[in-house]
């Protein structure tokens, strides 16, 4: 009999949770569900645990507490709850093989920090703890001896082709993008953009956040910062390509000239599936890209004026410090203020330039994880009020 493989999922009912609940379904011969967790989808979340059977079940929203434990005293009485604030730490601390770092934003990086104490290995797709806090995290998986396994298709596909043993050979990583919904949209257009239109990937479907990151190229820019700590490389030696088709999740460039991609169908399944059976790989009935038709790859260096966050980011990382995590943290705000109507779609950018230009007269100081927690938090605050400030009078557009 094969010892079953322990998972604990964070963020179970997001697009990536959901993507790894229709892998492991059908592969209860090999895993064993240990924890499921969500911020507050409570039907979607007893739906999943009738299917995977954890044995620990938490939620964040509170005044989901009643409904939750009344489905599943229904289902299994053993199964133990935990709800609210620390809930998902709870869901971190039990012991198991693989943890799904997937809850979305700043949110994660306390329960993704504790799975590095109980979880031989992370899968994760959450990037945002990692531009804030990569340093503090990348020790602590150093010390524990955690493998780190990355969801992200880009840094997925780099993992793939990633000659760690002479990574001295490594002339460039290329991150691959999409170019969101507007690549073809000038910025005038951008204008009126509404949030239904920016949550509407041409080629992923994903969550609602993700999804705006990616029509602003924060994503990318993102996606820029965790390069960095995962594969060790410098921003100099980190491109953007972008890549409208999606097929090839992104490349390695060598010394001698060769370049390895790693290519496929748009399905995050593809890189759950590596990471859940890694260093084996896994059979799945996910999309499979068809090379038996003809078809054209386009490759375009991206427009720094067009996307002005690809500029930013790269000051972001020169400076360092408290400032990728002001990145971040205006990001989620202002992302949130537009999902809500409440600022335009290029708002979201100003308030980035905004708000990393205050914090860059500001002397903050990062020797601990818990000065991360107080920049976050003040840094929200801040966003908040320049955007109710802005927003009512004339700047933003
Ligand atoms: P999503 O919004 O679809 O899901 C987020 C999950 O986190 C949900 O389960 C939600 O309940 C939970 N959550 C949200 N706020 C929470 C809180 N405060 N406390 C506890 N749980 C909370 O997001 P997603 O698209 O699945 O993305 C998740 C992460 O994966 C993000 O960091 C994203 O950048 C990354 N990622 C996603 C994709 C994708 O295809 N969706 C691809 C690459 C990387
Ligand atoms: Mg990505």
């Amino acid at each position: 009999m094969t010892v079953k493989k322990k998972v604990t999922i964070l963020g179970s009912t997001g697009s990536i949770g959901e993507n790894t609940v229709d892998l492991l379904k059908a592969k209860l011969d090999k895993f064993e569900i240990v924890a499921l967790s969500a911020g507050s989808n409570v039907e979607l979340l007893i739906e999943q645990v009738k299917i995977l059977k954890p044995k620990f079940v938490a939620i964040a929203d509170e005044s989901k507490s009643d409904t939750l434990r009344e489905a599943l005293a229904t289902i299994d009485k053993n199964i133990e709850i935990s709800v609210g604030e620390g809930a998902m730490i709870w869901a971190a601390s039990h012991k198991v093989d693989i943890t799904i770092s997937a809850i979305v934003g700043f949110a994660g990086l306390r329960p993704t920090m504790q799975a590095i104490e109980n979880s031989k290995a992370i899968a994760l797709a959450n990037k945002e703890c990692l531009v804030c806090a990569g340093h503090f995290m990348m020790d602590k998986i150093a010390k524990f001896g955690v493998d780190l396994l990355p969801v992200d298709s880009e840094h997925n596909a780099i993992f793939q082709v990633f000659d760690d043993q002479n990574s001295n050979n490594i002339k460039r990583l290329i991150l691959t993008a999409s170019g969101g919904p507007f690549l073809r949209k000038t910025r005038e257009e951008l204008k009126d953009i509404t949030p239904k239109e920016a949550v509407v990937h041409p080629n992923w479907s994903m969550g609602a956040k993700i999804s705006v990151d990616s029509a602003t190229m924060m994503n990318k820019s993102l996606e820029i910062i965790e390069t960095h700590y995962i594969f060790n490389m410098p921003s100099s030696k980190i491109d953007v390509l972008m890549h409208p088709q999606s097929v090839v999740h992104s490349m390695v460039e060598y010394i001698d000239g060769s370049i390895l991609a790693q290519m496929g169908a748009f399905d995050m399944r593809t890189p759950i599936a590596y990471a859940l059976a890694w260093p084996s790989r896994m059979k799945t009935t996910g999309s499979r890209l068809d090379i038996s038709q003809a078809f054209a790859l386009e490759f375009i260096p991206p427009d720094l004026d067009r996307f002005p966050m690809l500029r930013l980011v790269r000051e972001v990382m020169d400076t360092g410090g408290a400032m990728p995590i002001v990145f971040n943290t205006a990001n989620e705000i202002a992302v949130s203020e537009f999902l809500s109507e409440n600022i335009s779609f290029l708002d979201i950018e100003n308030t980035i330039f905004d708000i990393t230009e205050y914090a860059s007269s500001k002397q903050y100081m990062v020797t601990s994880i818990e000065d991360i927690f107080e920049i976050d938090r003040e840094i929200r605050i801040i966003s908040l009020e320049k955007i109710k400030k802005h927003a009512t009078n004339i700047g933003y557009a």
